[in-house]
């Protein structure tokens, strides 16, 4: 790990100033659950780390009104223990607590596990200390260096969203339900507030998978909103791996369903663990509209959500996995009660 600098204002004013002041190699952080990971394994090397957990304010869950409003820095268990969402809108509260182990969650915020980077074991081997794959060259790590895992040992990787420079799967859960909820976030930064839809803070790799994020310098999120719906009852988050827990998805669907009598009026569908962003599923949400959610339609709404995946050498049977997540998801989701 190499030496870096520590502060920790009281103000997101504060703590923007202290970004603009620090320039190149600032970062922000809060539970560093992920980025003390990435400077332990020196894949990132801030030079002046800001810590934000001394912010006031952004600390709380708010149900009233027509929105949920999560403050950014809200652990994630606290989050998933909240009654409102274990009630109304399950495939939250299950995207938070399928999610790393509860010490995890207990660090973890909803605002920084929006900026979870991959667990590509190519991108996180830099220096050749991990086991089974040595150095190995990465676009994300260095850019322009070439890809280790295309045509490598590629079973975690993505089918969905991939480029010829990078097929790194985006590793979160909380942010694939949020897609799935037309969430937004609302940030802070040197030029002042903005809002942005979840769905639009992940690029996709194209040439440039380095550049992961659609934020602005210096920006932070203060809060993470999500309209209400009644779809929210009829909802799960569904999470296939290889342990039932503390594992990252093989492949996740987090599904809402509104219905009329035994009819669709709306899905939503968004996929994870199989592609390089949250994967909003809009074809296989529109197939859906005024049928019944039955073995047939949902398998048909499963591989409509994954028209277009390509597979490499050793995630093929990721395909069908995620196709039957989907359905699997859909059937749970409408056997809730709204
Ligand atoms: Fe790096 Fe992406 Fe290739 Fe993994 S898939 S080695 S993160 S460029």
């Amino acid at each position: 790990m190499k030496p870096f600098t520590y502060a920790r204002p009281s103000s997101a004013a504060e703590a923007i100033g202290a970004f603009s002041a620090a320039g190149a190699g600032a970062r922000y952080i809060a539970g560093g659950t992920s980025l003390y990971d990435l400077m332990k394994l020196d894949i990132e090397r801030p030079q002046h780390l800001i810590d934000v957990t001394g912010i006031a304010g952004l600390d709380r869950v708010e149900t009233a009104g027509d929105q949920l409003r999560f403050g950014a820095l809200v652990p994630m268990s606290v989050a998933a223990g909240d009654e409102t969402l274990l009630r109304d809108y399950p495939l939250l509260a299950e995207a938070l607590w399928k999610a790393a182990s509860q010490q995890l969650r207990n660090m973890a915020t909803v605002g920084g596990n929006l900026f979870q980077r991959t667990r590509c074991m190519y991108f996180r081997n830099g220096n050749g200390n991990l086991s089974t794959v040595g150095a190995a060259p990465c676009n994300k790590r260095e850019p322009g260096a070439g890809c280790a895992a295309i045509g490598g040992l590629d079973r975690g990787q993505a089918v969905l969203g991939q480029s010829a420079s990078c097929n790194a799967v985006s590793p979160g859960d909380w942010p694939v339900a949020l897609t799935a909820m037309d969430a937004a976030v609302e940030l802070l930064g040197p030029d002042g507030p903005r809002t942005a839809p979840v769905a639009g803070l992940y690029r996709l790799p194209g040439a440039t998978p380095h550049l992961e994020f659609a934020l602005k310098p210096g920006e932070i999120v203060t809060a993470i909103t999500v309209p209400k719906t009644p779809a929210g009852r009829r909802s799960t988050y569904h999470k296939i791996r290889d342990r039932e827990s503390y594992a990252f998805a093989l492949a996740s669907a987090a599904v809402a369903l509104e219905m009329e009598g035994d009819r669709v009026a709306s899905a939503r569908i968004a996929l994870g663990g199989v592609a390089t962003r949250p994967w909003r599923a809009s074809a296989a949400e529109r197939m859906l509209v005024g049928r019944r959610i039955d073995a047939d339609s949902s398998m048909e709404a499963g591989r409509a959500a994954l028209a277009g995946a390509r597979a490499g050498r050793h995630n093929g049977f990721k395909i069908e996995l995620a196709a039957r997540t989907v359905a699997d998801a859909l059937l749970i989701a409408a056997r809730r009660t709204a």
